[in-house]
């Protein structure tokens, strides 16, 4: 790094500490050449939680999006919004925690399925067919069957 005040380019970390959670990194640095001190600041670089779909490509995870796939399945339901807004903050949040940055879109649609098949059982069968493409059609219809058998 660049001293501000000679210019030179070598300089040794005297100290370096966070300044936030996760936020920055501080680093007092001291010039070899003039012995000054001076502060940088290290930040990470955002990068954007991907969603890993069935054929491997990658693709931003778009809170809205989901979002939209739940009201559409629970159109005419007694569901609250309130309720909708609580599975994606879940589900980004096991988005974010991942340490790869990166979740597949499979395991997305079963966290949402398991919320959904406590909140509302026609939702939950309206967003398992959206989810699965009808790709995986046993799965779905031994659920479904389930779910009609367990009916009371
Ligand atoms: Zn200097």
């Amino acid at each position: 790094m660049k001293c501000p005040f000679c210019g030179h380019c070598k300089d040794r970390v005297v100290d370096s500490r966070e300044s936030g959670p996760g936020d920055s990194i501080r680093r007092r640095r001291e010039c070899l050449a003039c012995g000054r001190r001076f502060t940088s600041y290290e930040r990470i670089e955002e990068i954007p939680y991907m969603v890993i779909k069935k054929d491997g490509r990658r693709e931003p995870f778009d809170r809205q999006k989901l979002m939209s796939g739940l009201q559409l399945a629970c159109q005419k339901r007694a569901v609250p919004v309130k309720a909708l807004v609580q599975i994606v903050d879940n589900v980004e949040r096991a988005v974010q925690d991942n340490p790869d940055r990166e979740v597949e879109a499979g395991a997305i649609g079963k966290m949402v399925m398991d919320s959904l098949k406590d909140l509302d059982k026609v939702a939950y069968v309206r967003f398992a067919s959206v989810y699965r493409e009808f790709e995986d059609v046993q799965e779905f219809m031994n659920e479904l069957r389930g779910l009609l058998g367990s009916r009371k």
